[in-house]
């Protein structure tokens, strides 16, 4: 079977300026160097413009495509997500972007009934029917008996779910609230004390869902099911990861139609800014009075300001004076795209027919995925399916599961904090004068819009401790975490 490299998203061209000198501390408006092009970056540029950043802003970014993270996969012809996926409905920065940018919000496929079923390596412990009719009302009577087997089999469980998801949503939902009643956040634990989720990243999401009272049974698959899919790991990650992954399973999930990139791109593209492609930092070095950036390429930036927006855990940036932050471990998800058909015998099953179109699994280190889905179906006999996985899918074991492959297309992603609890938080400022890190708050939660949230928190940050002379925060700056309201009158 062929194994075939990614191929992402076709670049956003945006004009490439040549870099100015050195900016000193003033009356120049101060030049921004920001590192990585994903969601995180791009909200910051955006971010600074709009309180009015007016300096040269610059984004670094390693690969040839915008998007990080976010970026597509075509597979036979067929462009599909391949990194995030899917948005919530109160995902109100990423809601506002696509509207800003005029993107295209892509429909839910109501017509179709999608089927879940949960494994368990030997046998399907629970399947939801699947009934694709032309007719809405019998469309309807699937939706309501899947309900009832749901329900039948999780109880009261799934409400005091809904409800602890309810809960945590409302409280994230402060960080929307006007300036005038949200601080400036000088640390990630701070900002999560604000909102009251602090103490959801010191327990277990299996702590969090048992004194919730949920059952044992809805814990060790339902449960475990959707953390598995959205985060690739157990129900022992945080309080706080896990109920934002368990909000990505509910109703009124969207993405941008074309792929979930174009927003990044969408945002840099309109921020005034000097966009290096191709161009990996190697080293960030204060050198007195700025910051000066290294590439793998041979040049050099001095910068005033420096924003990482990326996961520093397994990058190899040297930074001059050295930066500490805790020991952190990425959790790595190989998705593996197949354009084929699955092979009923592996699930002990006659039809492919019978094989449900989302197949999620429980803990078990035998199995060798995390989930399967079909993203499309070509014809009865032809697919293609998203697989994630702990480990690489091997031939011999895709083999396995496919009685067809026609094209295979694999990617290891180093996708997101493997979480813990009581979680530790890296700090938002790397240093005392202006290296920033937006990535620190991807340990409370890791999604397209937390990105955007603590990008938001980042350029107020930075705005507010550029007009504050000198710019190293001390005590009296930082109230708990809380820069002095009065700092910059817009904040
Ligand atoms: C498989 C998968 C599924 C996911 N599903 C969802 C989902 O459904 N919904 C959701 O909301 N979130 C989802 N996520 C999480 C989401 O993708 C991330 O939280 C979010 O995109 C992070 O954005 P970011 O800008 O912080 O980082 P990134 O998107 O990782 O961007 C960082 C950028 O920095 C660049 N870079 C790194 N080092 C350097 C350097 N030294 N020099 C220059 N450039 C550099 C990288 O190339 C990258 O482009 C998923 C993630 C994965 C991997």
């Amino acid at each position: 079977m062929s194994t075939s490299p990614p191929i992402l998203s076709p670049l956003f061209l945006i004009i490439i300026l040549t870099l100015t000198p050195p900016l000193s501390s003033s009356p120049q408006p101060p030049t921004t160097c920001i590192i990585g092009s994903g969601i995180g970056g791009a909200s910051v540029a955006h971010f600074l413009r709009r309180h009015s950043h007016t300096g040269p802003i610059h984004i670094f970014e390693r690969n040839d495509v915008v998007g990080g993270r976010m970026a597509t996969v075509t597979i036979a012809g067929n462009t599909f997500e391949a990194g995030a996926s899917i948005l919530h409905p109160k995902n109100y920065h990423a809601v506002n972007f696509t509207k800003m940018l005029s993107l295209k919000v892509k429909s839910d496929d109501s017509d179709e009934s999608v089927s879940l079923g949960i494994w368990n390596g030997n046998g399907f412990v629970f399947k939801t029917i699947e009934w694709n009719s032309r007719f809405s009302w019998l469309r309807s009577i699937v939706g309501i008996v899947n309900s009832v087997r749901v329900l039948l089999r999780y109880g009261v469980s799934l409400f005091k779910m809904n409800r602890f998801v309810e809960v945590t949503v409302d409280s994230f939902l402060k960080y929307y609230q006007p300036f005038e009643s949200r601080p400036v956040f000088g640390t990630v634990e701070e900002m999560l004390k604000w909102a009251g989720l602090y103490n959801l990243t010191t327990r277990t999401l299996h702590e969090e869902l048992i004194d919730a009272g949920l059952s044992y049974l809805l814990i060790q698959e339902l449960a475990t099911v959707i953390t598995r899919i959205n985060y690739g790991q157990s129900v022992s990650i945080s309080g706080l990861a896990g109920a934002v992954s368990l909000a990505g399973s509910g109703g009124g999930l969207w993405a941008v139609e074309g792929g979930n990139w174009q927003m990044a791109a969408g945002l840099i593209n309109r921020s005034d800014v000097a966009l290096h492609m191709g161009e990996e930092i190697e080293s960030i070095s204060y050198v007195g009075s700025a910051y000066e950036l290294n590439s793998t390429i041979g040049n050099s930036y001095k910068c005033d300001v420096t924003v990482v927006a990326t996961p520093l855990d397994e990058l190899n940036i040297s930074f001059n004076p050295k930066i500490s932050i805790p020991d952190r471990k990425l959790q790595h998800t190989h998705a593996t795209f197949i354009r084929g058909l699955w092979n009923p015998a592996y699930f002990g099953l006659n039809y492919v027919a019978d094989i449900p179109e989302l197949v999620g699994t429980i803990e078990n280190s035998d199995i060798p995925f995390t989930c399967i889905s079909i993203l499309k179906k070509h014809s009865e006999k032809d697919m293609t399916y998203k697989m994630f996985s702990r480990q690489p899918m091997t031939d011999a074991l895709l083999d396995q599961i496919f009685s067809v492959r026609n094209e295979t297309i694999r990617i290891d992603w180093g996708a997101y904090p493997h979480y813990h609890s009581p979680e530790k938080f890296a700090p938002f400022m790397l240093d005392d004068i202006h290296l920033y890190y937006v990535n620190a708050f991807e340990n409370a939660a890791s999604t397209m819009e937390t990105s955007a949230v603590a990008a938001e928190n980042i350029a107020r940050l930075i705005i507010s401790r550029a007009s504050s002379e000198p710019p190293s925060i001390s005590s009296d700056n930082v109230t708990s975490g809380f820069i002095r309201s009065d700092l910059h009158s817009d904040l």
